[in-house]
This record gives C-alpha cells, structure tokens and sequence, in this order.
C-alpha cells in the first residue's frame, strides 16, 4: 500500500488526503498550525466559483465550471446558494464590453440569467446577470475535514525537511512512497513562475438580503455573503493586493508588518471604488474588520487561475487554483503515478500480427 505525506492543511492538502484515504492508500497531512483551514483557505472571499470571474482565462473557466458541480455533489453541505447573485460590467471601467462578456460565458456552457440594469439598484452597469454560484461555509468545511481525516493529522507540525531519495521520500527522516507539497508554494515554492501577494479583504456588517455584486473583468470590485447573513466582503481588484513579492517568506512579512494606517487608507479606496456602482454602500454596510492573507499567482496578463501539479522525483508540488479545483489536483497526481508505475504496459508488443495471421489462416481454410 502506498504511503503519502502531505504538507499543508488548506482546501488542496485536505481533499487530496481525504481523496487519497477513500482510494485505501496510507496517508498523514503535516500542519504547522492548530487548526485547518489558517491560513488562505480560510481567509478568501468563499465564492464557489463557476467561471464568471475569469472572461480572460478558458481553462480557469472550464476547471471552474466542472469543478464546482463535482464538488457541490461531493461536499453537499460545505456551500449554500446566494439567492441574488450578480455579476455587472460597468459602462467604460471593464477590460471586456458586455456583449463579448456575455458571449464569453455563454460559449463556455454556463448557465445564467440576464437582467435589466435599470432593475438593480447599481449604477454605471452596461448589463447585467444573475448566476447560481454559491457561498463556501468554512467553518463547516473545517469541522468536517477535522472529524472526517481525524488520526492521519499531524496538527502544529511544521515540516522542515523532505528528501527525494531513490526509493520513496523522508518527510523530517519519516519515510513515504510519496510527499505532495500542498503548501501554495510555502514550503518549497514551485517550479514555475509564480509571485507571493500579500491581499486585505475587508469584512462589512450589512442587510441580510443584500445581493452578492461582482463587476467584471479587470481592475474592479466585489461585495459578497459569507456563510453568516449579515456579514460580507469587500474586495477590489486594484486595492486588496498590498504588493507583489519574490519569495512567500517576504509576503508573510510584509502581510505581518500591515497597520491600521494602511487598513484605513485603502477602507477609503475600497469604498470610494464600490459606491461608484453600490450608490447606497456608505448608507447600507459598517466596516467590520480587516481579512489578510497570501494568493501565490502565476506571472501573466491573462489572469489564469487553473491549478497546476509538477513533480520531481516522489515530491509533487500543487500550485494551487480557485477552490473548486481541487479535484484537478489529486486526479493529476494519480495520473502521474499510474503512467510511472503502469509504464511497463506501454513496452507489451502489439498483437495486431498475431491476429492478422490467425485470420489469414482462417480465410485461407475456407
Ligand atoms: C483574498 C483572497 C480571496 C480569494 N477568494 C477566493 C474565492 O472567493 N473563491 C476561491 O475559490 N478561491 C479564492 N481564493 C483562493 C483560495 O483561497 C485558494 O485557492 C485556496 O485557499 C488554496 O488552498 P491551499 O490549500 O492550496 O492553500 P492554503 O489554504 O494556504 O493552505 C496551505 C497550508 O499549508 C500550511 N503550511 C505551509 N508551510 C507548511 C509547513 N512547512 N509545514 C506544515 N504546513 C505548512 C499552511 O499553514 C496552510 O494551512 C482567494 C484567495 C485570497 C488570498
């Protein structure tokens, strides 16, 4: 049976193991924290993405939009519907004009409704739909992946080393088939061109009614439910990034370092940008508090969210994608080890003249 180590207690460490357990293989997950879910996973905006938010990337769109009925079917209770859930492209400020935002989705097979601009209270929206996405529960999601990994969880164990060695891999001098770095490029980084942002989300207290608003796509903003009604985010395409950092070491530091000076200054922007579209924003919502984490992102000007699996040796390294790509993941993970070990398959000598001869002969005794 084979033997998997996995670092990194997020949404990719956690379906992976509990992925990898259903499938009978022996697996622990090291987390250096008390708790699962610290660290970005459980500091996002908990949009179940379907691939509304990515006009510019197709296969972010289409791992999004497999991903999120798989995963509604295999997680049913960790996500709720949002009832009113819009997606505007504002008149001048979109990368994209709306009718090629609309054919975008439409070409991709998501499903939507569109609505009239003048039937939302939004201003400055060129058109306007309203999708089924859903709002991922967190605290849920950790509870259940808390009782469901239970004794495969190393809880407050940083790992410090892993070591490819011919046969298999030592996580800190233990021995595995495997190691699978789920980090989000925190432990080793990845083989590919990524960078470390350090990103504040703001958390308002506002009406339990109020629609989930993403205007798209570019340098925008977003106003979305959280899994309690009368809490929201705030997120903005230009001022939740606080940098752009070569190494995770300098994003932590960097996310570490923020004040409530700098939370302000950007409240302000945050606001200011949304009440553009939002008129009555000010009137409706009472800052709550800050959100910070760390998105590890891909160098690139078509904002490609996939997920990405490399491997070196018996280590694989996930860059991570949206949530809802998770299956990706363990499914390339799997592939990988099925074609090394399943190679010699590929050496079988064809039968094709076997078969030819046998009914050659047959033909020939006729
Ligand atoms: C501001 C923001 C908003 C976002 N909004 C959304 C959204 O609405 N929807 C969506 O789908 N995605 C969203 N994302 C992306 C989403 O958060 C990520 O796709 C997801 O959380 C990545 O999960 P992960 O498990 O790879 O990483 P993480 O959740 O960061 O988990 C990595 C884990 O590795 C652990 N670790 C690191 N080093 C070690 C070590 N040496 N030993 C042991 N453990 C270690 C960490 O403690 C951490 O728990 C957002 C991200 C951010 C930052």
């Amino acid at each position: 049976m084979l033997k998997f180590g996995i670092i990194g207690g997020g949404w990719y460490g956690c379906h992976i193991a509990s992925s990898l357990r259903a499938l009978g293989f022996e697996v622990k997950l090291f987390e250096q924290h008390d708790r699962l879910f610290h660290e970005a996973s459980g500091n996002n905006q908990f949009r179940l993405h379907q691939g509304f938010h990515y006009a510019r990337h197709s296969a972010t769109r289409v791992q999004s939009r497999d991903g999120c009925s798989r995963f509604i079917e295999r997680y049913p209770g960790l996500s709720a519907p949002v009832a009113n859930n819009i997606y505007a492209v504002p008149v001048g400020d979109s990368l994209v004009d709306y009718d090629t935002y609309r054919l975008v989705m439409t070409s991709t097979g998501l499903h939507f409704d569109e609505v009239a601009a003048s039937d939302l209270d939004l201003t400055n929206i060129a058109g306007a739909m309203r999708t089924s996405e859903r709002v991922l529960n967190l605290t849920r999601a950790r509870s259940y992946f808390e009782s469901s990994l239970g004794d495969c969880l190393r809880m407050g164990e940083p790992v410090r080393t892993v070591v490819n060695a011919s046969e298999g891999v030592e996580i800190d001098g233990e021995r595995f088939d495997f190691a699978i770095d789920a980090s989000w490029g925190h432990f080793e980084g990845v083989p590919a061109q990524v960078f470390y942002e350090p990103t504040l989300l703001l958390y308002y207290e506002g009406p339990p009614d109020f629609p989930a608003v993403t205007l798209v796509d570019g340098p925008l903003c977003s106003i979305y439910p959280t899994e309690i009604d009368t809490l929201y985010t705030l997120s903005s395409v230009p001022f939740t990034p606080l940098g752009r950092c070569d190494t995770a070491g300098e994003a932590r530091a960097a996310r570490d370092e923020v004040t409530s000076a700098l939370v302000e200054q950007r409240r302000m922007a945050m606001e200011r940008q949304i009440s553009r579209y939002v008129p009555g924003f000010r009137d409706l919502f009472r800052f709550a508090g800050p959100q910070l984490a760390i998105k590890t992102k891909p160098h690139g000007a078509f904002d490609d969210r996939s997920c990405h699996v490399f491997q070196t040796g018996n280590v694989f390294s996930v860059l991570s994608g949206k949530i809802d790509t998770i299956f990706f993941a363990v499914e390339r993970i799997l592939a990988l080890i099925e074609a090394e070990r399943g190679g010699m398959a590929l050496h079988v000598p064809s039968s094709l003249r076997d078969d030819i001869r046998r009914v050659s002969r047959q033909v020939e005794q006729q």
